[in-house]
């Protein structure tokens, strides 16, 4: 960086501001903004990065830039977005800005065919490019490949993932049911495992993994869909301004008068699990329009189930019905599944009143008999066998009385309300497995030589609160970010010593000791949790005080500061950690995780990193310092930095033959490729720094192709 260049230069909204160094000081340089000239303002040297020399022009793949930081990476995203090119490589790696409307064209059916067949890079960047090398990595090397999608709630990872799916099998299938099957699951594990949330109206609260088969002709037989980490908290509480499951909403929306009754539906505003916990703006009885009014003004706290008027529970329910009907559901089976759902919300209604003896039990309130009546029936149980196992708990005698002996110890109304929520998560995960593996059996195959999956699973999480459920989502995160850093890390040395570059080798970011720190027999977190567990009395505090003990000054691990926890929640405390992650820092079933670990270590990979451009959930903002923000945790950063020092641009011998070979002498051309390029680059004087010969490609320094390219063209 020189006096007198432009720097990008940090900026608190926009990411980064583009500037001019005009003092350089001990510990920090003086910038002046290019918008506010005399406006000086000091930023530290790791802060300031040096910025192309024509700010507006953008580069499909961000490594034939001339200089590769995240300075250059944002504008360079931001360029393309603001022209409606949501999709930008950084080498092999796709970022996919969320564009929040339907760009023309984009999806259309002769863009899928455009793609088929074509490297990556031959044309623009797009999610159906990946798609496709994908597809012919598995074909060419006949093995199973990956795609990997990822980024934050609302980034656009589940819509990218359907157009990988619609892609494959439209491009690859067979022209029978099974295509349309393996994409059509979609709106029904939808149904089951999404929600409104403040983040995205159709947040994934699921992970999974989506397998297309193929045969030894490379042709789509069939597809199997792994599930992960259902949040289940949220069946029976939903914070502020977010939703259930969309199903619950749909149902009550959407199913016959027959069904209604069959099922003793009514309005969500009825349902506890629907209705509760949360400040609500409107019932679900208002029209859009009052709930539109409500909103606007200040006297609009209701109670009632959230409705929101961009969502279409009725017309969704249609849409749903109709997918059932497609992947090969009968009407018997979806009653079924219907009669688990409004079991789950009758279930929901039960309320318990203390006894008032001296043992301290509970029974059921009055009105609340009905309702078990509905939910023992719909579930397919006995009224008694339901009743008692709401209000009491099975203990096994050791001392005085006979040992051994089973008794019935009648619970609090507290505890009780806890049974029933237990009750009504565990029915409904066993329901969300059941909707998997009938999904499942939807597009089954005998014989299967290959597969293409894809991955797409809730990113890094940060709320307010932080339990279990974030500490699951985020360690499955770490443990993808070390495999990220592993692949990109290890294709571009292994592609370098292929090559016989003889480059020094290339170092990387690791989080091996955030995964110890989870994972580390006997001393690690999850092993202590079990430790826990197993105590007579197992305590938060306790927990808590365990994990800081083993891990004193562990820079991962901090206690929280008292403000943060205990203002909130009322907690001591010493009742939580954070920990760092590879993201930042966050407050706070593996078996599942492993096996898919493994699974994506056995085949190819691609990745796919989504990014939401704006928290409004709007077209056309672009929130520069948010989406450095995920561009910074998704690994990007540092892979321009293992990028910077390499030779990202790359270009096989016959490639650059057969673009350049108009432009040259016709003696030139009778050279086999791999000398023509030698003479080419000879006789344009370039400088030897810049590139390297390998065996089949010439490997470029940052922004050298790009030199290159523009020499040839105009000269
Ligand atoms: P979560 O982690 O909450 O499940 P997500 O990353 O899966 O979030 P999506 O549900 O895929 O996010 O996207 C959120 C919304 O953004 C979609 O419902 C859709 O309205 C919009 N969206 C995403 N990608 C696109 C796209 N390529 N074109 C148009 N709209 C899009
Ligand atoms: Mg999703």
């Amino acid at each position: 960086m020189e006096d007198g260049k432009p720097v990008w230069a940090p900026h608190p909204t926009d990411g980064f501001q583009l500037g001019m160094i005009v003092d350089i000081g001990a510990g920090a340089l003086t910038i002046e903004p290019f918008n506010r000239k005399g406006k000086t303002f000091l930023a530290s040297m790791n802060q300031v990065f040096p910025a192309e020399e024509d700010v507006n022009k953008h580069m499909e793949d961000n490594c034939s830039l001339m200089y590769l930081n995240e300075g250059t990476l944002l504008n360079n995203v931001r360029v393309r977005y603001s022209k409606d090119k949501i999709y930008t490589y950084v080498a092999n790696i796709l970022i996919a800005v969320n564009p929040y409307f339907d760009i023309p064209k984009l999806y259309a059916p002769e863009t899928i065919k455009s793609y088929q067949g074509r490297s990556l890079g031959t044309l623009p960047p797009h999610v159906y490019a990946i798609a496709d090398k994908a597809y012919r990595d598995m074909r060419v090397l006949k093995m199973s490949q990956s795609i990997i999608v990822s980024g934050e709630s609302g980034a656009g990872k589940t819509e990218n993932t359907k157009f990988v799916l619609r892609y494959l099998t439209t491009s690859y299938g067979t022209g029978q049911d099974i295509d349309e099957r393996i994409v059509q699951a979609n709106p029904l594990l939808e149904a089951f495992g999404n929600a409104k949330t403040v983040r995205n109206n159709n947040s994934s609260r699921f992970g999974k993994f989506v397998e297309i088969h193929f045969n030894e002709k490379n042709k789509v037989v069939g597809g199997f869909v792994s599930h992960y980490l259902l949040e289940k908290s949220r069946i029976c509480m939903q914070s502020k301004e977010e939703r259930n499951y969309h199903i619950f909403y749909r149902l009550c929306a959407g199913a016959s008068e027959d069904i209604r009754q069959r099922l003793h539906l009514d309005s969500p505003d009825s349902f506890r699990y629907l209705n509760r916990g949360c400040t609500r703006y409107f019932a679900s009885k208002d029209t859009d329009k009052q709930i539109m009014q409500n909103r606007k003004s200040s006297e609009h706290v209701k109670l009632g189930a959230l409705k929101d008027p961009l969502l279409d529970d009725q017309g969704d329910f249609n849409r749903m019905c109709g997918a059932m009907k497609k992947i090969g559901l009968d009407d018997t089976e979806k009653l079924d599944l219907f009669r688990v759902v409004a079991g789950v919300l009758h279930l929901g209604n039960i309320d318990f009143e203390e006894t008032g003896s001296t043992s301290g039990g509970c029974i059921l309130m009055n009105q609340s008999s009905q309702k078990l009546a509905y939910c023992a029936d719909l579930l397919g149980l006995d009224q008694e066998d339901l009743r008692v196992s709401l209000t009491t708990r099975v203990m096994l005698t050791t001392a005085g009385g006979a040992k051994g002996t089973v008794i019935k110890v009648p619970l609090r109304v507290e505890q009780a309300n806890n049974a029933r929520d237990a009750l009504a998560k565990a029915v409904y995960s066993c329901l969300f497995d059941h909707v998997v593996r009938r999904v499942n059996q939807c597009f089954p195959f005998k014989t299967s030589s290959n597969f293409i999956g894809v991955l797409d699973i809730a990113g890094f999480e940060y709320f307010e609160h932080n339990s279990f459920e974030q500490f699951c989502i985020n360690y499955c995160n770490e443990k993808l970010q070390q495999f990220f850093n592993e692949r990109i890390l290890k294709e571009e040395q292994e592609l370098y010593q292929r090559e016989g570059l003889g480059v020094n080798e290339v170092h990387y970011v690791d989080n091996q000791d955030c995964i110890d720190l989870v994972e580390a027999k006997l001393v690690g977190i999850l092993d202590i949790l079990d430790e826990e567990n197993r105590l007579p009395q197992p305590s938060d505090h306790h927990f808590a005080n365990t994990i800081h003990s083993q891990h004193k000054d562990h820079f991962r691990l901090t206690v929280p500061r008292k403000s943060k926890l205990a203002v909130h929640r009322n907690v001591r405390d010493d009742e939580g950690f954070i920990v760092r992650h590879f993201a930042g820092a966050v407050c706070y079933e593996t078996t599942q995780l492993n096996l898919l670990l493994e699974k994506l270590r056995s085949t190819g990979s691609s990745f796919i990193r989504c990014v939401k451009p704006n928290l409004k959930m709007v077209s056309h903002q672009f929130e520069g310092a948010q989406i450095l923000s995920q561009l910074q945790c998704s690994g990007m950063v540092s892979v321009l930095d293992l990028m910077q020092g390499g030779f990202p641009s790359r270009a096989p011998f016959h490639e650059l033959y057969n673009m350049y070979k108009q432009y040259m002498p016709d003696k030139l051309t009778r050279l086999d490729p791999r000398l023509f390029c030698k003479a080419l680059f000879k006789a344009l004087g370039l400088n030897e720094n810049d590139y390297k010969f390998g065996l089949t490609r010439v490997f470029f320094r940052p922004g050298k192709f790009a030199e290159f390219d523009q020499i040839m063209k105009s000269d």
